[in-house]
């Protein structure tokens, strides 16, 4: 994360709810990241975890900042300790195909029950 203005992109939701602009159910943050209950919850606990950065997916993240995907899930761990019992499991949706709706990196931390496996 750049020691200045976090990096944003225009129009971006998350970016905003980052910001504090449009409004979310924020569990924990730090100075890199911000973790916010997902508004269409898929398990007891689902909690998004977003860098302050923005970066498109989980692989530019990785290539462009390797630390702050390493606060990210050191987050989800946190979250997931302090709401449910510290295990979880951390999803990226990586492109439309595969679910993303949503283009400012962020882990779906899904926790609090027994959990199948595997999506369709
Ligand atoms: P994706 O589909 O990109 O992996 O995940 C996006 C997630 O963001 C979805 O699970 C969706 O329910 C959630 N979401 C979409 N809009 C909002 C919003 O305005 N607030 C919150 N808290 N979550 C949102």
């Amino acid at each position: 994360m750049s020691s200045t203005a976090p990096l944003t992109s225009p129009d971006c939701l998350f970016c905003k709810i980052v910001a504090g602009e449009v409004p979310a159910e924020v569990v924990t943050s730090t100075d890199t990241v911000v973790a916010f209950r997902d508004i269409a919850p898929q398990a007891p606990v689902h909690v998004l975890v977003a860098p302050r950065d923005h970066h498109a997916d989980v692989a530019q993240l990785a290539a462009a900042d390797p630390a702050l995907l390493a606060d990210v899930v050191r987050t989800a761990n946190e979250v997931a300790e302090s709401m449910a019992d510290g295990q979880f499991r951390l999803i990226f949706n990586t492109g439309t195909h595969a679910g993303q709706s949503v283009f400012h990196v962020h882990g779906h931390v899904i926790a609090g029950a027994s959990l199948g496996w595997t999506p369709a």
